[in-house]
């Protein structure tokens, strides 16, 4: 830091202090976690000067062998870790990956064919109508992934997403009274689109999906099964995911980030059969920039640390956690969506506290408690306001959190919603975001927090 405040002394200031603020405060935002020494140190190294767009061993720039040795490992790592045929760790986060993987799908199954069919070796020989054709039959395709009320992501399909813009779009949710993935709705919602490629994965859904049921369904309609496990890939990673849980064996395309229940560097990347691979390596320069090679130097750091035993018993406390939130939640009287958990996702409605998402995402970080809003199913208060927190338990279990600690945070979280009133705006009207938070219960918490 000192180094950085020679030079720039208001950015290792921040610096400090975001330290500080994730040290002080209860991190329970579902996607974050603490890398390790080990991957943070691997990311600011001189990896960092290096230009190697292309792949392994086929670079558009020269002197990349010691690029070439990082990326084959951690591309190792990660066929090793989860047991695939071919693994692509270039991309820069989880959306890089699921355009990335969409384009690949793309050129194996739509432009690869229409190019045998035309007869076209090499795309230089094609007409402006040529372009035109394939452009159409290329734009033209269908997309069914999980909308993003019932937890799936942006890039699953949203409309105003650049996935609902580049494909036909249709979105499949859950029940709407178990909040479950119902998997006979989604078949007959499959076999009436017939999408070429079925999304299966969320940001939001605090269950397991069934992925050997996923491949049925995408087979019976002529699809292609693609899993984005950003947020489970730890638990996947860490054999809590197994058999018809773990979606390697059952899908063509995996995507991922690595920064979440991974707990690696922030980025992105791709699991894939043997039959996409060949399109989904050629991801740079085709969809991706030049390579961040000190991040997928870190990618085999943080897939490394993955292999060992003791992530494993970090990925099962991870699940165990849940388990204890949710209880804890339940036995105060709060209303979860699903009832319950069984992955590292907690998802709690708010409204019966009287509040917004929004309204209780304030009160609680006024107390501490870093967490999101979020939409819960059919919301009423939309995807801004929001009626649910959402919670996750990878950060504090690399804390060291268990059963105890995590009946705490129950507690402190029920004790700052219940003390919290919803508020007005300038006007006296009722207003979706402001809210008055109880005397001394930001204290209260935040003493009681900082104990643990
Ligand atoms: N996919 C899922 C399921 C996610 O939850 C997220 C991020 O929240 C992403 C993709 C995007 O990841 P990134 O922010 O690294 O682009």
């Amino acid at each position: 830091l000192e180094v950085i405040a020679s030079v720039e002394p208001r950015i290792a200031d921040a610096t400090r202090k975001e330290l500080a603020d994730q040290r002080a405060s209860l991190k329970l935002i579902a996607s974050e976690n603490y890398a390790s020494p080990a991957v943070l140190m691997t990311m600011g190294t001189w990896f960092s000067d290096k230009y190697a767009e292309g792949t392994i061993g086929h670079r558009f720039y020269a002197g990349c062998q010691n690029v070439d040795t990082v990326e084959s490992i951690a591309a190792e790592h990660a066929r090793e870790l989860f047991g695939a045929e071919y693994a692509y760790v270039q991309p820069h986060s989880g959306i890089d990956a699921n355009l990335t993987a969409y384009w690949s799908i793309l050129a194996h199954r739509v432009e690869g064919p229409w190019l045998s069919d035309a007869g076209v070796k090499n795309m230089n020989d094609l007409s402006e109508a040529d372009w035109e054709k394939l452009r159409a039959s290329l734009g033209n395709q269908r997309l069914l992934g999980m909308s993003l009320d019932a937890g799936g992501h942006l890039t699953h399909g949203f409309r105003p997403n650049i996935s609902g813009k580049m494909f036909h779009q249709n979105q499949y949710g859950t029940d709407p009274e178990t909040g479950l993935l119902d998997y006979d709705a989604l078949r007959a919602k499959a076999k009436e689109f017939k999408p070429l490629i079925l999304v299966a994965g969320y940001s939001a859904y605090p269950r397991r999906i069934n992925f050997a049921t996923m491949r049925e369904i995408a087979d019976e309609v002529g699809a292609t099964l693609m899993v984005d496990m950003a947020h489970f890939a730890g638990l996947v990673a860490g054999k809590v995911f197994t058999g018809e849980e773990n979606p390697v064996p059952y899908a063509h395309v995996v995507t991922s980030t690595s920064h979440k229940s991974l707990r690696g560097p922030r980025g992105g990347f791709i699991l894939a059969t043997e039959e996409y691979a060949p399109s989904v390596d050629r991801g740079c320069p085709m969809v991706l920039g030049g390579p961040l090679s000190h991040v997928m130097a870190a990618k085999a750091v943080a897939f490394a640390e993955a292999r060992t035993p003791e992530f494993q018993g970090y990925a099962q406390q991870v699940a165990d956690n849940a388990k204890s939130l949710a209880e804890g939640f339940l036995t105060r009287g709060a209303k979860l969506v699903t009832g319950g958990t069984d992955n590292h996702i907690v998802l709690l409605d708010v409204s019966s506290f009287g509040l917004t998402g929004r309204q209780a995402e304030s009160a609680l970080l006024d107390a501490g408690v870093v967490t999101n809003r979020n939409s819960v199913p059919s919301d009423p208060n939309g995807a801004w306001y929001t009626s649910g927190i959402r919670f996750g338990t990878p950060a504090l279990t690399s804390r060291g959190f268990g059963h105890d600690e995590f009946d705490t945070v129950a507690d402190l979280v029920v004790d700052v919603l219940s003390n919290t009133e919803a508020g007005t705006n300038k006007a006296g009207a009722p207003s979706k975001a402001t809210y008055v938070l109880g005397d001394g219960v930001a204290d209260r918490v935040t003493k009681q927090s900082a104990e643990m």
